[in-house]
């Protein structure tokens, strides 16, 4: 219940909500996955399985094949089998109804995605509901379109496809950069070989099904579950024209190195330590949910995250009070139930990562805030929304991606200074600007280096709007125009 005292709204804590877990009833699961290679699902060559596990409850949901060299082996032959064979032969419009039916069959199935995707990443399920899985059918929509007419995206230059493109993708939005993936890359007429996180893999084998379903020919799309050896083994395969990745940094530089003199293609879409920039002319309450999605949204498992807040001096105080307020209101908890706002952290190894980012913070000398909020009791990997104050732009929690529902804040007085603050960083992915005039905004998006920028917004997403970044965020774009070209070779 809210009561209005002055400027500030109070928020009774007594007030609980009923529960509301999203049904499972319509979900079907197996209790075991094989990969998906030649439009079959088959056990995988060394006998292995891995569980994957709920993160609300630490209890495992599913057996999922480990992938190793031999069965990568067979889904890149499957793969360039199917090129050669169908999606190499057949006309622009027919991949187009392919994936146009994919769009549509995701459309029907939304409900169970979306739970599926909840239930193995813990995130709440009004994000899945109304992101992960909309967006998804949304890029396989958008791709659909661009199928038959790549002549007229890209006139005078002879667009051609490049052949098997090798995926690999994080367990932060599973279902949904598995569509960034292979929408376009299907679209501009390659098959594909994907590897999802070992975490997450249940919506990509659902989309496995999806696409037996829709009548793909085999070999077009392929899925082999695993871990980094796995990645690994498809990234070094010598069958493939063409490596897509989205991760850790880390990982991204390892790749690169890999494929360094090899002839493949490469895009990397790599970490990101986001500016989001609140001016005095702002409007406070509007930037203040902007600062909360842009940082709690995904338990804050977002690469283009808003995680170094920037305030202008004359407004901080306020805005850092009404943050804190807001804070408060957050409800963390079961992830399936749609009064959560923040789930739960994708695995103990994040737990620990983020916890042990929480201490390095309070060793610099930091001031550690968390929200008040109860944690749930029965199993799981929870954290508290929580942000840190008095930070130098020389901190590490300021400096590293720590992918977790930690904030930093810092302030500033003139633009200028704030443009080099934000720009202070190995990163360059995203950032965001609060203001209320233009020309800042326009000042700003020519300044800041980062790939996309939002204004007066955040963490908002566009099938057509191309999306990646500088430095060490990696190269190359996903999404637009620019995302399909990444798929094409040109005369
Ligand atoms: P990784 O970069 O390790 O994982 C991303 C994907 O790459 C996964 O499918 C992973 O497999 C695979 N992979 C791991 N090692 C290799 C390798 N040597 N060759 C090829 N593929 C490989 O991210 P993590 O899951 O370990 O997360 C670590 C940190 O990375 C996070 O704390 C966060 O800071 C950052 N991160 C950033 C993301 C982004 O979108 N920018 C997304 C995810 C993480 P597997 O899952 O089996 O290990």
């Amino acid at each position: 219940m809210r009561t209005d005292t002055g400027s500030k709204l109070k928020f009774n804590t007594t007030w609980s909500y009923a529960p509301a877990p999203e049904s499972q009833d319509h979900v079907q699961l197996n209790k075991r996955y094989g990969h998906f290679i030649g439009g079959k699902f088959v056990a995988p060559s060394n006998g292995k399985y891995f569980k994957t596990i709920n993160p609300s409850t630490g209890k495992a949901i599913a057996n999922i094949a480990q992938g190793d060299e031999d069965d990568m082996n067979k889904a890149v032959r499957a793969a360039r089998q199917a090129y050669k064979k169908y999606w190499s032969k057949i006309s622009g419009a027919e991949r187009g109804k392919y994936i146009y039916r994919i769009a549509r069959m995701l459309q029907e199935r939304a409900r169970e995605f979306a739970v599926i995707e909840t239930l193995d990443g813990g995130k709440p399920i009004r994000e899945s509901k109304s992101i992960d899985i909309p967006l998804a059918a949304a890029h396989f929509f958008y791709y659909a379109g661009w199928a038959d007419k790549l002549e007229y995206a890209f006139p005078n230059r002879k667009p051609e496809s490049l052949g098997v493109a090798g995926q690999i993708i994080p367990w932060n939005f599973p279902l949904l950069m598995a569509a960034w993936k292979i929408a376009p890359a299907l679209a501009a007429g390659n098959t594909v070989v994907l590897k999802p996180a070992e975490t997450t893999p249940l919506t990509a084998l659902k989309l496995a099904e999806l696409i037996q379903d829709a009548g793909l020919p085999p070999g077009v799309v392929n899925i082999v579950t695993g871990d980094g050896k796995t990645g690994a083994a498809l990234v070094n395969h010598k069958g493939i024209d063409k490596i897509a990745f989205t991760g850790s940094t880390g990982v991204g530089k390892l790749i690169q190195k890999s494929v360094a003199g090899t002839g493949k293609k490469v895009t990397l879409e790599l970490g990101g330590k986001a500016a989001n920039i609140i001016f005095e002319d702002a409007p406070i309450d509007q930037a203040v949910e902007g600062i909360i999605n842009g940082i709690y949204l995904n338990q804050g498992h977002v690469c283009c995250a808003g995680s170094r807040l920037f305030v202008q001096e004359s407004v901080a105080d306020v805005v850092i009070q009404k943050l804190k307020d807001r804070m408060e209101t957050l409800i963390v908890g079961d992830p399936l139930d749609k009064n959560t706002d923040v789930g739960a952290i994708n695995s103990k190894e994040q737990l620990n990562t983020i916890q042990n980012y929480i201490e390095i913070g309070k060793n610099e000398g930091a001031h550690y805030y968390e929200s008040s909020c109860a944690l749930p009791t029965n199993g799981g990997f929870w954290c508290r929304p929580s942000l840190f104050t008095n930070t130098s732009q020389s901190s590490r929690i300021v400096q590293e991606e720590i992918f977790g529902p930690v904030l930093t804040v810092q302030t500033f007085r003139t633009v200028d200074e704030v443009i080099k603050k934000a720009n202070n960083t190995h990163y360059g992915l995203s950032a965001g600007v609060w203001t209320d005039k233009g020309s800042k905004i326009f000042k700003l998006t020519s300044q800041l280096n980062a790939g996309v920028i939002w204004a007066n917004t955040f963490n908002e997403f566009d099938p057509t709007s191309p999306f990646g970044g500088y430095k060490e965020s990696g190269f190359g774009r996903e999404g637009g125009l620019h995302g399909l070209s990444d798929y094409l070779k040109f005369a």
